[in-house]
């Protein structure tokens, strides 16, 4: 097999641009309390909440890397689409900010929660991010097919008024568009290495991974980076969206991309591609019991605050398979934590409502 060193990982990674924006590495700590109160294996946590970029998440070690590109090729704006409380706009707007970009953000409303200035998208108001809010089918995580001929229309009218617009898809992940790499992905094989690093410092053998995954580029990077190093990690995503097949597909071939973008040849087989869909329940961007539980065990056990789109129910989901004995009492799971604690405040009504019933 073809595994490389991990310095030498480091330098390919290197060979992409890249522009300062958050604080790293981000913490690695133990989670105690919640691995004695589950009982099962050692629980720790990868605090990318904490990058330090408009409330922390994932999407802004991705942005590093993506506003580098975009710099590079003399744009002036950054387009980009997801859902109306999306993390990933928020930050890509927050960074494109501080480069002088303007964001141009194309939310699709995937639920009937009715559009008010709070969570995300007040960040997005207050950075006056010129927002553009469409009717969407509801539940779901609006796909790229869905999504193009808003997207175009957009990237025209910008070109017209004679801006050089970058143009990206949702999550920074599926390389296209203007982003010709997989830099989304490339970003967390950066993340897999920092982490490593941070492991093997406290000596601690991880076993498994396990994080919400949504367009998957933090999947793919961290099992590109897991392969070429030779660490035998299963990293698993918990879906909030897209059920299994599909979403291993889109893991897969991001997965190939990014192996090409860093010349690592080493064969990743699909059936390495570990994604649980079982967890989605009524859909997108709808909680439920176990999530409002789970949000509620972590903060009071550990006092991190979860949301509710993705890590509230990549915790539940980790709380569920301890208890379904799938790990060994002597592996040791990472919980990657990957932000999105914004939306939090949008979901008040339904978050207390479902913690009332529990004392019933
Ligand atoms: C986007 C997002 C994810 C999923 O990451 P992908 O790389 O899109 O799969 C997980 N958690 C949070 C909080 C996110 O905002």
């Amino acid at each position: 097999m073809s595994q490389i060193k991990l310095d030498d990982l480091k330098e390919r990674i290197n060979r992409f641009p890249r522009q300062r924006l958050i604080s790293l590495p981000t913490p690695f700590l133990k989670l105690k309390n919640l691995s004695r109160h589950l009982g099962g294996p050692e629980i720790y946590i990868k605090r990318d909440d904490l990058t330090g970029l408009a409330f922390g998440g994932n999407k802004s070690r991705k942005l590093e890397f993506i506003i580098a590109d975009a710099l590079g090729q003399g744009a002036d704006a950054i387009v980009t689409w997801a859902s109306l409380q999306s993390n990933w706009c928020t930050q890509t707007a927050a960074a494109a900010v501080r480069f002088g970009l303007k964001p141009v953000l194309i939310l699709f409303r995937t639920s009937d929660i009715v559009p008010e200035y709070d969570g995300n998208l007040l960040l997005d108001y207050i950075l006056a991010a010129d927002i553009r809010i469409k009717e969407a089918e509801k539940r779901k995580v609006v796909s790229e097919e869905f999504a193009r001929n808003s997207f175009e229309e957009v990237i025209q009218e910008l070109k017209k008024g004679g801006r050089t617009p970058y143009a990206v898809s949702v999550g920074g992940s599926m390389p296209g568009f203007s982003m010709k790499n997989p830099l989304g992905a490339i970003s967390y094989v950066a993340a897999f290495v920092e982490m490593i690093e941070q492991a093997r410092a406290d000596r601690v053998n991880i076993t498994h991974i396990v994080h919400a995954t949504g367009s998957g580029a933090t999947q793919a990077g961290l099992v590109v980076g897991a392969k070429a190093l030779d660490e035998k990690i299963q990293v698993i995503g918990i879906s909030v969206s897209d059920e299994k097949q599909a979403f291993a597909r889109t893991v897969f071939e991001i997965c190939g991309a990014t192996q090409r973008a860093l010349a690592i040849k080493s064969g990743i087989l699909k059936e390495e591609i570990f994604v649980f869909d079982e967890y989605i329940k009524n859909g997108y961007g709808i909680l439920n019991r176990e999530v409002a539980e789970a949000i509620r065990l972590l903060f009071t056990k550990e006092s991190i605050v979860l949301d509710p789109v993705y890590t509230g129910k990549a915790m539940a989901a980790l709380i569920d398979l301890v208890q379904r004995g799938y790990f060994k009492k002597n592996d040791t799971v990472v919980f990657l934590h990957t932000g999105g604690t914004p939306a939090l405040f949008p979901y008040r009504q339904m978050l207390t409502q479902l913690l009332e019933e529990e004392k019933k």
